[in-house]
C-alpha cells in the first residue's frame, strides 16, 4: 500500500514550523483534498507530498470581535460553525448554511474554501462584498490582504510556501448597509455546488445611494465584483433606467461558460430585484427572492 507522510501538529507553532522546514499541504476538513486526490473506489487518496494536518489546532478555531469591530474568523472554522455564530455577518452566514449538507458543513473550513479557490466556492461572493481579509502566519510573521487580491485567478492564490492562513477578518456587516441580498441558485436545497450566488447590501442617504455592493460566484473564473459598476449607482437616486444600466454593465464583468444564458438572465433578474424593491423602502431589511418571483423565470422547483 502506498504511504502518506502525514504531520499532525499540536501547535499553530509547531505547524508553522513543520512548513518552513517542509515543502507540504495543509489539510483542514479534508473536503476538496480528498476529492481532489481520489483514486478508484476503495483505495485511499494518494498524495503527492506530506500532508499537514492542522484541524485540530485550537488556534485557528475561534470566532471574535476585534478592538476596531471587525469580525475575525478562526481559519480552522467550519461552516456549521460560521452558520451558527451571532457575531459573523449575515451574508456569510447565509453562504455556510447553504453548503454542501450537514455532514459537510461539519468539515468544511472557511480556510479551505478559499484557498480551493474555485469560482463555484460559496464564501468568497460574501468576502468580496464585505471586503474581507485573510491574515497569512509564517514564523517571520503576519500580513493580510484583501481576500479578491489572495485569489489571483483560478485556483491560483498568493500563498507562501512557510504561511498558513491563519483567520479571516471581516471589516463590515449588514449594520452597515440598509437592505441586503443573498441567493444561491443550485439544483437541490442542500448538497448542492452553486449554480450561481449573488450578494448584494445597499445604503442610503436620502434619496440617493451612498453605498452599494455587489458579487457573484459561479460566473466566471474567479468571484466577481466590480467597484466601476458600483460607482455607476453610487451617488444618484435610483431610477429603472439606471437599474438597467448597472445590469448592463454587470454582464459586462461576468464571464459564465457553462449554461451562459441562464446565469445572466438569473443574475439580471437578482439585481433588478433587489435595486428596484431597495427603492421602495420596504420595512424588512432582508430582500429575498419569494413573493412570486422566479430567479430563473422558471416556476420554482416544490420539494
Ligand atoms: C459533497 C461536497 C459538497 C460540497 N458543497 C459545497 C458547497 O455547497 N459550496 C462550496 O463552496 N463548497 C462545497 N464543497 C467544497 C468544499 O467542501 C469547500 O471548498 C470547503 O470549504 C473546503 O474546506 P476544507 O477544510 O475541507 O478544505 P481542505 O480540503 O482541507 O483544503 C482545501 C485547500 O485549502 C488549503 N488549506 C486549507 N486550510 C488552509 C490553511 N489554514 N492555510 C492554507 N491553506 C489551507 C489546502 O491545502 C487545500 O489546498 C463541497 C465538497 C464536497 C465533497
Amino acid at each position: 500500500m502506498e504511504e502518506v507522510r502525514a504531520y499532525i501538529p499540536e501547535t499553530l507553532k509547531e505547524a508553522l514550523e513543520i512548513r518552513s522546514r517542509t515543502d507540504c499541504i495543509p489539510l483542514a476538513g479534508g473536503s476538496d483534498l480528498m476529492v481532489s486526490n481520489k483514486r478508484t473506489t476503495g483505495v485511499a487518496p494518494s498524495f503527492d507530498k506530506p500532508v499537514l494536518i492542522i484541524r485540530n489546532l485550537k488556534e485557528l478555531k475561534e470566532i471574535s470581535v476585534n478592538g476596531k469591530g471587525e469580525c475575525v474568523i478562526g481559519a480552522g472554522c467550519t461552516s456549521a460553525e460560521i452558520a451558527q455564530s451571532s457575531v459573523v455577518p449575515w451574508h456569510l452566514r447565509q453562504a455556510a448554511s447553504r453548503m454542501g449538507a450537514v455532514a459537510l458543513r461539519n468539515s468544511a473550513t472557511i480556510a479551505g474554501n478559499i484557498a480551493n479557490a474555485s469560482p463555484k466556492g460559496d464564501t468568497p461572493g460574501p468576502l468580496y462584498l464585505l471586503d474581507a481579509r485573510v491574515r497569512l502566519t509564517s514564523l517571520a510573521g503576519e500580513r493580510e490582504v484583501l481576500v479578491s487580491d489572495f485569489i489571483v485567478k483560478f485556483k491560483t492564490i498568493d500563498l507562501h510556501p512557510d504561511e498558513l492562513i491563519t483567520a479571516v477578518v471581516v471589516p463590515l456587516s449588514e449594520r452597515n448597509f440598509d437592505y441586503i441580498f443573498w441567493h444561491k441558485v443550485g439544483t437541490r436545497k442542500a448538497n448542492a455546488i452553486s449554480k450561481l450566488t449573488l450578494s448584494q447590501a445597499i445604503k442610503f442617504d436620502g434619496r440617493i445611494v451612498s453605498d452599494y455592493r455587489l458579487s457573484a460566484t459561479a460566473t466566471g473564473a474567479k468571484t466577481n465584483r466590480s467597484r466601476e459598476v458600483e460607482k455607476l449607482i453610487i451617488g444618484k437616486e435610483i431610477t429603472p433606467a439606471l437599474i438597467e444600466q448597472v445590469i448592463d454593465a454587470f454582464d459586462e464583468v461576468i464571464s459564465p461558460r457553462a449554461m451562459p444564458e441562464f446565469r445572466r438572465e438569473a443574475t439580471r433578474r437578482m439585481i433588478r430585484r433587489f435595486l428596484s424593491v431597495a427603492s421602495e423602502r420596504p420595512e424588512n431589511r432582508v430582500i429575498d427572492t419569494f413573493d412570486g418571483f422566479h430567479v430563473t423565470g422558471q416556476p420554482e422547483p416544490v420539494f
